[in-house]
């Protein structure tokens, strides 16, 4: 055990079972890694895990890869990394507050994007319809799973980054069937504190993206009776950038509000004492309220029809749909064109259309494009 000096790694987790709920996931009851390590002294498994994430390749190239692929590239733009980190940031706050496990929800949020396609939605797209055609799907998710557990290359003892059960577990879309595959449980809280993180990340940041961008104004979105309700308590109109900046702020705070009242109340009715109660519960526990569900869903389709499908973003998308599709193309024709240790991949078990997808779904949108140049 520790000395009276340093807080080490079984007073850590000695902390986490005097503090956090008994629903929380706790570091010392991890199910463990694949391939089994010692502990380490100072973190705990999901620190540790935490750590591997942000040091792989996987995370430093979500800098290059764009959410929602925009005409006009400037500065402010999100891409997957600030995305990711905003999830991080918001999945830390909530957990705190639902007495979760917070170092399990940031690792999870550190992940979750990390097998997103370059090009933004319009890349998976693509993705999904080109393996399609060959019998097999495209689920970002499970290909951020696949970064994590075998395409990250960091030790010669295990492939992937042998990361916890609860982080893989974590990356799963425990509430939709995606493809050939079905959760039957629900998430754990930290897994499903990430999901709506998420949510309410892009749903935030979308919208300042796009007015940024001028793809629709302030006084289309003004319509909205979410909108209006972060209006009515954000201090007065001074021009439109504060203002804007100020509204989304309060947009956040309001589903942030409706999303913990809404989770404690539902852990009031299930009653959880230990994770799995969570995950086998008949619905999430943590959630908006359905009168925010309801408000939430105008906002996405305002998003869908005012800013993802406007021809200055569709023209983009649809550009990079080309890309993917026709590096795909060109690539089965000559597999000799992957780089050697993608090549070295392809095998009965892994055939060559999943190595090249594997291949694209890593690269960054000016890899992609530079890529492409050299066909
Ligand atoms: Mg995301």
């Amino acid at each position: 055990m520790s000395n009276s000096t340093l807080f080490l790694r079984e007073d850590i987790e000695a902390r986490e079972v005097e503090s956090l709920a008994p629903y929380a996931c706790f570091s010392c009851k991890s199910k463990g890694r694949e391939y089994a390590e010692k502990d380490d002294t100072q973190r705990t498994c999901f620190q540790r895990d935490r750590d591997r994430i942000i040091h792989c390749n996987a995370y430093r190239r979500l800098k290059g890869k764009t959410q929602v692929f925009v005409a006009h590239h400037g500065d402010h733009f999100r891409n997957r990394l600030t995305h990711t980190l905003e999830v991080a940031q918001l999945a830390r706050d909530f957990t705190r507050n639902l007495r979760g496990n917070e170092d399990l929800a940031e690792t999870i949020a550190l992940c979750h994007d990390l097998g997103h396609t370059p090009f933004g939605h319009a890349g998976q797209q693509a993705m999904q319809e080109l393996l399609h055609r060959y019998g097999y799907f495209f689920e970002h998710n499970l290909q951020s799973r696949r970064v994590v557990e075998v395409l990250e290359k960091k030790s010669p003892h295990y492939p992937g980054l042998n990361v916890s059960f609860e982080v893989r577990d974590g990356l799963m879309k425990h509430r939709e069937t995606s493809g050939e595959y079905t959760v039957q449980k629900q998430g754990t809280l930290e897994a499903q504190v990430v999901d709506m993180s998420d949510h309410i990340a892009y749903q935030n940041h979308d919208i300042d993206d796009g007015l940024r961008a001028g793809i629709f104004t302030l006084e289309e979105i003004a319509k909205l009776e979410i909108w209006q309700q972060a209006a009515s308590i954000t201090t007065p109109y001074q021009n439109e950038k504060l203002w804007v900046s100020q509204v989304i702020s309060s947009l956040i705070k309001i589903m942030a509000n409706d999303l913990l009242t809404e989770t404690a109340s539902r852990l009031k009715n299930i009653e959880p004492q230990t994770n799995e109660d969570i995950q086998n519960a008949a619905y999430p526990v943590v959630s908006f309220s359905q009168e925010m569900e309801q408000k939430n869903d105008s906002l996405k389709h305002f998003l869908y029809s005012k800013f993802y499908r406007q021809p200055q973003v569709m023209q983009q998308s649809e550009r990079g749909m080309g890309v993917i599709k026709r590096i795909f193309f060109t690539i089965l024709e000559k597999p000799n064109l992957l780089p050697d240790e993608f090549y070295a991949m392809i095998s009965p078990e892994t055939p060559k259309e999943i190595v090249i997808k594997d291949f694209i779904a890593g690269m960054t949108d000016r890899f992609a494009l530079d890529f492409v140049d050299t066909l």
